[in-house]
C-alpha cells in the first residue's frame, strides 16, 4: 500500500485515513494552503498552517472545524508523522510532510522558490516521493528577478501618474494582491483597493500580517482623490463598469502567464507584469533535485510534457488527474469571495 495514493475525493493516506486538499467532503482534510482549488467547503475536519486558519474561516465559514499548526511541528495519526513546511506560495501555504515507518512522501501544493519578503520562503525537504505541481512546467516559463519586476510596476504607476492617469493593477485576491501591495513605493500616491482585495486584506491584518496602508473603494469617494492613484483589482474586475469610475486609467496586470506572447493582449490590457506564485522551469527542476526523491507525481499544469522530461531524467515519474487548477483558476478566480464587493 502506498504512503499517499490519489482517489476520487482527493489525494489519500490510508494508514492514517487522512486527505491532503480534497476536492469532495471527507471526514479529515490536511489543506496545503487557501486558494479555493484546495480549500474546499464541506469537510468535517481541517487542519493547515496557523496562518491559513482565518483564510479557511473567512472563505469556508466561521463556523468550520479547523486546527493550525506551526512550521516544522509535527503531529501523529494512527502512527503516521505529519507536518507543514513553508512553500513559499502566500501566506500560510504549506508543503505538507508525511512520515510512516522511515517512508517520507511531501505534497507540495503550489509553491514558488522567489522569496517574496510576505509568506516565509519555500524549505527544500528531503523525501522519497514528492508530489509536485507544474503550473509552469516548461522550458519557456523563467521568471525575470522579482525585484526588477516591482521596479517596473513602480515606474508604470509613477508615469501614469504624470499623465494624469490613475493605475489599476490586478492580480487575485489572496496572495497576489499582498506581494504586489507589500512592493509599492507608497511615495508615488495613495494605494486603492477593490472589495475582494481590501476583505481578505482585513482578515490577514486580523492574523497580524503587517500590510501597507491602504483605501477601500467605495460609493463616496470623489472621483479627484483617486487622481495620481493605484488601485488594486481582482482580474475578474478588469473590463468591468466598476473601473469607469477611474478614468482616465492605465490597467496592468501581474501573472506568469504574461510571458506568454498574446497574453497581455488577450487580457486586454495596458500592460503585462511577468510574476507569479508558482514555480517556474528552473524553480521545479532545482526543487524536485533538492528532495532527493526518485519517486515524482505531477498533479497539475503541463503535466504529460512534464512527466516525460522527468522520465528522460531518470526519475519514476508520473502524473495524476487532480482537480487543483494552478494560476489558471486564480486569474479568473469565480470564487465567493469576489462577489463580496
Ligand atoms: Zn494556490
Ligand atoms: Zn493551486
Amino acid at each position: 500500500m502506498a504512503l499517499l495514493e490519489f482517489t476520487e475525493s482527493g489525494i489519500y493516506c490510508p494508514i492514517a485515513d487522512i486527505y491532503i486538499d480534497p476536492w469532495r467532503p471527507v471526514e479529515r482534510a490536511l489543506i496545503t494552503h487557501g486558494h479555493s482549488d484546495h480549500a474546499r467547503p464541506g469537510h468535517q475536519h481541517y487542519a493547515c498552517h496557523h496562518d491559513s486558519v482565518n483564510i479557511l474561516r473567512f472563505r469556508l465559514g466561521q463556523e468550520i472545524s479547523v486546527t493550525g499548526y506551526g512550521y516544522g511541528e509535527t503531529f501523529l495519526h494512527r502512527g503516521v508523522r505529519f507536518s507543514f513546511h513553508p512553500a513559499g506560495h502566500i501566506i500560510g501555504s504549506a508543503q505538507i510532510r508525511v512520515e510512516y515507518q522511515g517512508e517520507v512522501w511531501v505534497a507540495s501544493g503550489d509553491y514558488k522558490l522567489e522569496d517574496d519578503g510576505l509568506a516565509p520562503a519555500y524549505e527544500p525537504v528531503k523525501c522519497h516521493a514528492f508530489i509536485t505541481e507544474c503550473t509552469f512546467g516548461l522550458p519557456v516559463y523563467k521568471w525575470p528577478d522579482p525585484a526588477t519586476v516591482h521596479q517596473e510596476i513602480n515606474q508604470w504607476w509613477e508615469n501614469n501618474r504624470k499623465a494624469g492617469k490613475v493605475s489599476i493593477l490586478s492580480g487575485y485576491s489572496l496572495g497576489k494582491a499582498q506581494r504586489l501591495l507589500h512592493h509599492l513605493d507608497a511615495s508615488i500616491g495613495p494605494v486603492f483597493t477593490h472589495g475582494a482585495i481590501e476583505n481578505m486584506n482585513e482578515v490577514l491584518r486580523e492574523s497580524g500580517v503587517v500590510l501597507p496602508d491602504t483605501r477601500r473603494v467605495t460609493a463616496d469617494i470623489n472621483k479627484k482623490e483617486y487622481k495620481g492613484g493605484l488601485v488594486l483589482a481582482p482580474p475578474s474586475a478588469i473590463g468591468s463598469a466598476w473601473q469607469k469610475k477611474f478614468q482616465p486609467f492605465s490597467e496592468g496586470i501581474a501573472s506568469g502567464w504574461m510571458a506568454l506572447r498574446g497574453a497581455r493582449r488577450r487580457r486586454s490590457v495596458d500592460r503585462g507584469f511577468i510574476l507569479s506564485d508558482h514555480v517556474d522551469w528552473p524553480g521545479v527542476n532545482t526543487a524536485i533535485r533538492e528532495t532527493g526523491a526518485q519517486k515524482i507525481i505531477t498533479t497539475h499544469g503541463y503535466t504529460s510534457i512534464f512527466t516525460k522530461w522527468l522520465l528522460e531524467q531518470g526519475y519514476q515519474a508520473s502524473a495524476e488527474s487532480t482537480q487543483f487548477e494552478g494560476e489558471l483558476n486564480e486569474m479568473s478566480e469565480a470564487d465567493n469571495s469576489e462577489k463580496a464587493a
